[in-house]
């Protein structure tokens, strides 16, 4: 057997056996098996091998099966770059042992960012030579890749003393993420949602006022800072359900501290994540705070599924609540600036695109988040269904989203979920009038993960 054909061999058998997760990594290992073969069979074009489509893959299946760090891989992170903190909800690493800080966001080729996941069984390694960071697999390099950037309001203090990334965390490339507790009230009777891993968190500075991580005044203090340095241009307010709603009115109050430190008169594309409001009029409120778009997740679409899945939010709020105030919200705050996530993987396929329809219809835009079993949830073990059943729906919801006249450039420069990923793929190939043989077609297009 040929140097080259047991290689092959050895790096194939090792990503097809490292990407079970159930049937999550079905076709997703074939289809990186063929791309590693074509990189050992012609290593000096490797560079050229990975484009847009190519380097998905591997974020996916980085998503998937999470990184090994070798001990070169630690340099310089919590003091170069971004370390990991203040996950709360979907803290991939809960339990992995943080005595060293861990890397937050891994920065891939052609603008992709996948977070950083450890697993010490996984083939994928990070290790850093002569100052560049490789990915590798079963010890072969792919590509130099590096982590985010420290951004420096992360070594300021607020004026009452508090490091600021105690309190808020930088992440997805430009967005203050704030996540005012860790609690959720939910929790009372075992009903929090059964994805959710936020009471498994606790913060990591403590609590004010018997409830928040922060005051209103020091968020306004960080985002002043972080706007102000350049390394944001979103902020995002999140938390649990508090007894008598009180996260509402702390929200409220947080939009109002920041438009104040900020001189304007919206947050530039601040977002407060929250459960509906029973008060309709506290939608109104929301948007005269200063908050210019909000999210009131229903994370599942069918009526079954959802009293299944977010018995607490039926109880305190209730679906048919819930919508009312989609509804509302929509003509706030304006088309598009409603937002509702729909979680892909915990309803048949289906009804989550029965549900992406209604929403779509209804001015709101349903964020495709795929599920994965948090560490810490009630779901922690399960599987999410295949890579395959994911794309299918990504796609879909794409064209869904393309018919009702929602534009490619708008959902691709927003983040980098894989919605935003294959958005951008799309927008390729219809501004570059890509042939189906292209892999960001097949991906973007058919939903064909045959390389
Ligand atoms: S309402 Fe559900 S998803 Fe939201 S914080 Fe509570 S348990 Fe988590």
């Amino acid at each position: 057997m040929s140097v080259k054909h047991s290689l092959e061999r050895r790096v194939t058998g090792q990503i097809q056996s490292a990407l079970p997760m159930g049937a999550a990594g079905a076709k997703l290992a074939p289809a990186l098996d063929r791309l590693l073969g074509r990189v050992i069979a012609d290593p000096k074009r490797s560079g050229s091998l990975f484009g847009l489509g190519e380097v998905f893959l591997v974020k996916a299946a980085l998503y998937l099966t999470g990184v090994r760090l070798e001990p070169s891989a630690y340099e310089g992170v919590g003091t170069i770059h971004k370390e990991q903190v203040g996950v709360y909800q979907f803290d991939f690493n809960l339990g992995v042992d943080k005595q060293q800080p861990l890397p937050a966001e891994l920065a891939l080729p052609h603008g992709l960012h996948v977070p950083v996941n450890v697993n010490n069984a996984a083939p994928f390694s990070l290790s850093r030579k002569k100052g560049v960071l490789y990915l590798k697999v079963n010890g072969m390099r792919l590509f130099p890749v590096e982590y985010e950037p420290r951004p420096k309001f992360y070594s300021q203090k607020t004026s009452d003393g508090v490091e600021m990334w105690k309190l808020a965390q930088h992440r997805l490339g430009d967005e203050l993420m704030v996540t005012y507790n860790t609690y959720c009230h939910t929790l009372k009777g075992g009903n929090q949602c059964r994805f959710c891993a936020l009471n498994s968190n606790t913060p990591l500075d403590g609590l004010r006022n018997g409830c928040f991580i922060q005051t209103p005044r020091q968020i306004a203090e960080i985002a002043a800072a972080a706007y102000g340095e350049g390394v944001v241009k979103r902020l995002e307010i999140t938390g649990g359900i508090l007894p008598r709603r009180a996260e509402i009115d702390f929200i409220l109050e947080a939009g109002k501290a920041i438009k104040s430190a900020l001189g304007t008169t919206s947050i530039p594309n601040g977002h407060a994540l929250l459960a509906a409001p029973n008060d309709l009029s506290q939608i109104d409120a929301l948007k005269e705070a200063g908050w210019e778009y909000v999210f009131f997740n229903l994370e599942v679409w069918d009526a079954h599924f959802f009293r299944a899945y977010c018995p607490g939010k039926e109880a305190l709020v209730g679906r048919e609540h819930w919508l009312k105030a989609l509804d509302y919200a929509a003509k706030v705050f304006g088309p598009g600036n409603v937002r509702c996530i729909l979680i892909a993987g915990l309803e048949p396929l289906q009804s989550y695109l029965e549900g992406a329809e209604y929403l779509t219809a209804h001015n709101i835009f349903c964020d495709p988040a795929p599920w994965m079993p948090m560490p810490g949830s009630q779901l922690e073990g399960h599987s999410s269904p295949s890579a395959q059943w994911h794309i299918d729906l990504l796609v879909k919801t794409l064209d869904l989203w393309e018919r009702s006249g929602l534009p490619l450039d708008t959902i691709a420069k927003d983040g980098w979920l894989a919605f935003n990923d294959l958005a951008r793929m799309r927008l390729e190939v219809r501004q570059q009038n890509l042939p189906e043989s292209d892999l960001r077609y097949k991906l973007s297009i058919l939903g064909d993960l045959r390389v």
